[in-house]
């Protein structure tokens, strides 16, 4: 019989395993895989929680309808019953800036608008700023090749729209500067808009015309009733044949005539084929003995960090809510990217006369202990709220160098990945680092990976 190995139970080598566990059986092919993981817990940075009344996430808490993997899991495990939307909210959300909260504009494509009305209206932009956005319409192409995320929203549609809409937009995403990302890598549908439209603005028209669901209806994002944990929970449950080893680190792989071989303080065990679905880092450490120039370009990825910090407040204690949340403009001294009323954008979370709200850090400012996160998050509500609340619970997640990020170079990085890759049959990478950081495209990297070892394993 073939022998598989997944290492790390994430949503990427989750959806590996269970891909090619079924893709096995469906064939009729005997195939024993095995699913290390590190810690205690399947998920990876899926963290849906149930604690008392209230049920939180501690990492993701949606992903979005338009990028179909990983909802399409969801239907092959039975659960399309459980899948919820966000409770429908207008304006969706707030942006903060100059003292106070400023409803995010309609009708926007990522971070394009689409619609001229509720950009003229917005006090998010100066008039000067809202002239200079115009001039998208007008401006000609940009130059083909890569260019810093920020540098391509400012050279289309000026600085005004980057710190005020796309930055706070965007920041959350990656850890660290949105400013620095790779728009060909973390945004390339932007860059197709302006090589197909040439104007954003009008291609954003176009594309929205076609796409179904908006911020504003409810139909944009999507969870579980029990949160997104839930498909990790089912995985396990529907692969009895999987064997799961959790707590069981891999330290080491090595390559001999009869297959891979991995190590770790569990001891050594022969493989067929190895998916590795951890962080880069990780895989990094992992394969250092056997191609030290493949794990040097792992290690040149960089990482930032993430953090989030829930608090439960008594409902009548703040005034309601507006939007699912509140996102920070670039430049206005808040530590945390935004705030989001959990309690607010999905149903039954809490109980009614509780509310639940959540701070989103990343970068830097997400690089501190759990008690400084928590006085940050504190700080930073009692300066959107006017006053300060008193939380009755708090939950705090970190993750220190957990995000990837898709700096200028990105792509290359990745090809070359690839090419080393082909010196090692066998061996798969899959997971945030590479090819999308959404749920949503670490499902299709898991899948895909499974498919290709099927085949090769055949
Ligand atoms: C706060 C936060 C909010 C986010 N919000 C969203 C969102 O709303 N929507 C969305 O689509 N995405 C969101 N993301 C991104 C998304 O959660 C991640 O990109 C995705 O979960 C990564 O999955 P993964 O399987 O690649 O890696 P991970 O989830 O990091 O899993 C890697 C696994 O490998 C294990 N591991 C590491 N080293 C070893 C080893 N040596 N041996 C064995 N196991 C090992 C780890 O313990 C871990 O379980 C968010 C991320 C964060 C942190």
């Amino acid at each position: 019989m073939k022998k598989v190995a997944v290492v790390g139970g994430g949503m990427a080598g989750l959806a590996a395993a269970y891909y090619l566990d079924r893709g096995a059986r469906e064939a009729g092919r005997a195939l024993e895989v095995s699913l290390f993981e590190a810690s205690d817990h399947l998920g990876g940075k899926v963290r849906s929680l149930s604690d008392g009344p209230y049920r939180l996430e501690g990492g993701p808490d949606a992903v979005v309808r338009y990028k179909p993997w990983f909802l399409q899991l969801v239907r092959e495990l039975g659960l399309e019953d459980r899948v919820v939307g966000t409770q429908p909210a207008k304006p969706a959300a707030l942006i903060y800036k100059g003292g106070r909260g400023h409803p995010l504009p309609e009708g926007l494509n990522v971070v394009i608008p689409s619609r001229f009305g509720p950009l003229l209206t917005t006090p998010l932009l100066s008039p000067a700023g809202k002239l200079r956005a115009g001039l998208d319409l007008f401006l000609p192409r940009g130059p083909e090749g890569d260019e810093p995320f920020g540098a391509f929203i400012e050279r289309r549609l000026g600085r005004e729209v980057w710190r005020n809409l796309a930055a706070p937009l965007t920041g959350g995403i990656y850890g660290g500067d949105p400013y620095e990302l790779s728009t060909l890598a973390a945004f390339p549908m932007l860059k197709e808009l302006e090589r197909k439209h040439r104007s954003l603005i009008l291609g954003s028209l176009a594309a929205m015309r076609k796409r179904k669901g908006s911020r504003e209806g409810g139909g944009l994002f999507a969870s579980l009733s029990g949160g997104l944990g839930e498909v990790a929970r089912a995985i396990q449950e529907q692969t009895p044949g999987v064997r799961w080893r959790m707590q069981s680190p891999v330290e080491r792989a090595d390559r001999e005539e009869k297959g891979w071989y991995l190590f770790g303080p569990w001891g050594t065990e022969r493989f067929d084929a190895v998916v590795l679905a951890t962080p880069a880092p990780a895989a990094a450490a992992v394969l250092e003995p056997l191609d030290r120039e493949l794990a040097r370009i792992l290690r040149s990825i960089p990482y930032g960090s993430a953090a989030t910090v829930t608090f439960a407040l008594e409902a009548d204690a703040v005034p309601p809510p507006r939007g699912h949340g509140v996102l920070i403009a670039a430049g206005e001294g808040f530590a945390a990217r935004g705030f989001t009323w959990l309690s607010r954008k999905w149903a039954n979370r809490t109980p009614a006369d509780k509310l639940l709200v959540r701070a989103y850090f990343s970068g830097e400012a997400a690089d501190g202990s759990e008690e400084e996160l928590e006085k940050a998050a504190l700080a930073d509500l009692a300066r959107l709220l006017g006053f300060e609340p008193w939380p009755q619970r708090t939950w705090t997640f970190r993750w220190p160098r957990g995000m990837p990020q898709y700096t200028v170079g990105h792509l290359e990085r990745v090809a070359e990945i690839e090419k080393a890759l082909g010196r090692w049959p066998g061996l798969e990478l899959i997971g945030a680092a590479y090819r999308g950081v959404g749920l949503p495209e670490v499902v299709r990297d898991g899948r895909q990976a499974a498919e290709r070892l099927l085949a090769s394993l055949a």
